[in-house]
């Protein structure tokens, strides 16, 4: 039996259990819900978030330089309340991401950063991202009053005259609060203006373009010691190679940028407190992050972003030098993935479906409570989804003609290309849909893909870090 621990962030409430999904593999894992109001809610954020990118007309470089502000936030506080502050600021070489994409077009994110002008009160720029914190406050602890700190990193592109910077919550009812409001201008002599570490060594994998024009992945060495870098770099090009081959990454393979950063740890391998295993590593990596076993993730945030601004990058790879299975995600912010382990490939895959694309998790399990993505309120996730009608499906376009919906569960062979709604995703047997009966984020298919519904949310993410020329 092989175990797993493949986890998603940006829940609501928590909810600990252990699964078992067919295939035999065994998950034992944490999460809640997102709040989202009925199922045309995810239409309708989407729709608010088309109009917005119609609407503006900012151009970048009216309001912005070619660089990145990194905002280092702390999060702290409980189930029932916490704080949100930016701990410190960082100025960027480049601004990495399409620089006409200045307002997001997807709905996804538990906090929404928002980038006003402050003379005019032109909204220049939005991002929806998710915390650890986030994670945390969904916890039994958390909900009993213990308060934690938590660190987060949010970029945006570096304003040439002063902002304001707000973030806001998303509420259960999918309305938001804000939880920091602040002006900034960009002379602020408390933005670190400083070189990265030439320690790092930049290792290049794969590159198709500007930065601007590509999706840049870039993987961080963690626990590789300084004789191990031979080692890091086998790795990093075995898990590219095998990205390549999973479509829509296959066929899109010459949009990416892909890059290792090696910093030299201490000592090899990572913590794992459940078998009293420190290591002195490079970002401080640990099994049992929030008391899960296999979940493996990275604390020290601010530390990671620091050690990934060594080049332009869209999303973050934590390879850490292990051959313990584990792995876990902050969507929207980074992956983590052990290197070494049976399943290295596959998890790696798998989590950065979630990092990159928001994806959720599509398997079952037997799970203690049955709220975690609660009756009537459809999941903001673009691959599961708890409506039947074939007109609002959000995989509409991609339905299998005259497919009932929903969609009878067959063999792997009969039902390989058929493109329905499969009961049971989301960790509940019932009353939520996948649109494919295999799927990366959910089974063990021996062919390893996505479904339609990953694919065409994974090809979406790559149209809005590489967009394709206008006809
Ligand atoms: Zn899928």
């Amino acid at each position: 039996m092989n175990e797993h621990a493949i986890h998603r962030s940006n829940f609501i409430m928590t909810v600990r259990w252990t699964l078992r999904f067919p295939g035999s593999l065994f998950f034992q894992g944490f999460a809640g819900f997102f709040v989202v109001f009925f199922q045309f809610a995810f239409d309708a954020f989407a729709q608010t978030g088309d109009t917005l990118a119609k609407r503006n007309t900012v151009r970048f470089e009216n309001y912005f330089l070619d660089r990145a502000l990194r905002l280092e936030i702390l999060q702290v506080g409980d189930s029932r309340e916490f704080i949100t502050t930016v701990q410190s600021y960082a100025e960027e070489a480049c601004w990495p991401e399409y620089p006409d994409h200045l307002i997001t077009p997807f709905p996804y994110g538990k906090f929404m950063i928002r980038v006003h002008d402050a003379a005019s009160g032109t909204l220049l720029f939005t991002r929806g991202f998710d915390t650890l914190f986030a994670e945390y406050a969904t916890t039994k602890p958390a909900m009993e009053g213990v308060q934690r700190g938590f660190e987060t990193t949010i970029r945006i592109p570096m304003p040439k005259a002063a902002i304001k910077l707000s973030i806001d919550h998303r509420q259960r009812d999918n309305s938001y609060r804000t939880v920091l409001s602040q002006h900034l201008d960009p002379s602020d002599t408390r933005i670190r203006r400083e070189s990265t570490s030439k320690i790092d060594e930049v290792i290049h994998i794969q590159r198709s373009g500007a930065p601007q024009e590509c999706v840049d992945i870039v993987f961080l060495a963690e626990g590789y010691t300084a004789s191990q870098k031979g080692e890091f770099e086998q790795d990093v090009a075995r898990m590219t190679k095998h990205l390549f081959r999973v479509e829509p990454f296959q066929s899109n393979q010459s949009r990416f940028n892909v890059c290792g950063v090696f910093r030299p740890s201490e000592e090899s391998g990572t913590d794992n407190p459940n078998k009293g295993e420190f290591r002195n590593t490079a970002l401080n990596s640990s099994f049992n992050t929030l008391d899960i076993d296999r979940y493996l993730l990275v604390e020290d945030n601010h530390r990671m972003h620091q050690m990934a601004a060594r080049v332009p990058y869209d999303t973050i790879v934590v390879l850490v030098n292990t051959t313990t299975y584990g792995g876990g995600s902050i969507c929207l912010d980074y992956c983590v993935c052990s290197s070494d382990s049976t399943l290295s490939e596959m998890v790696f895959v798998h989590e950065l479906g979630h990092g990159l694309a928001y994806l959720a998790d599509e398997y079952v399990g037997n799970v203690s409570y049955n709220d975690i993505y609660p009756e009537n309120i459809e999941p903001v996730e673009p691959n599961i989804t708890r409506q039947l009608d074939p007109a609002h499906i959000k995989w509409k376009s991609r339905l299998t003609p005259g497919i009932s919906l929903p969609t009878q569960i067959g063999t792997l062979d009969s039902n390989r290309r058929v493109v329905g709604a499969f009961e049971g995703a989301g960790y509940l047997s019932h009353g939520l849909y996948r649109s494919q009966q295999y799927c990366l984020m959910g089974s063990t298919d021996p062919k390893e893909h996505f479904c339609a519904a990953c694919e065409d949310a994974i090809s979406s993410t790559i149209d809005f870090y590489s967009p394709r020329p206008e006809p």
